[in-house]
C-alpha cells in the first residue's frame, strides 16, 4: 500500500488537453482586443487586421497588456 502512487504527475495529460482541448488546430492564437470606440471585446489573430467587429473602429486596445496599447491604422 503506497500513497504515493495515488499521487502521479500527470504532465502527460495536462499536455494532452491544452492540444486537443478546444478541438482545433491553433498556429496562432487570438489576441483579445477591446475596441476604442464602442468597448466591444473583438478577439483577432495576428494574421488579422486590427478592426472592430462590431463598428468597424481601428484604434483597439490590447486587453491583456495593463498599459495601454494603441493600435492605429493609417
Ligand atoms: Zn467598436
Amino acid at each position: 500500500m503506497s500513497r504515493e502512487a495515488y499521487q502521479v504527475p500527470s504532465m502527460g495529460g495536462q499536455n494532452a488537453f491544452a492540444e486537443g482541448g478546444s478541438g482545433m488546430a491553433v498556429d496562432s492564437p487570438a489576441v483579445v482586443y477591446i475596441c476604442g470606440h464602442c468597448a466591444s471585446r473583438v478577439s483577432l489573430r495576428r494574421s488579422e487586421h486590427i478592426r472592430c467587429k462590431e463598428c468597424g473602429h481601428r484604434v483597439l486596445y490590447k486587453e491583456r497588456t495593463k498599459r495601454m496599447v494603441q493600435f492605429e491604422a493609417r
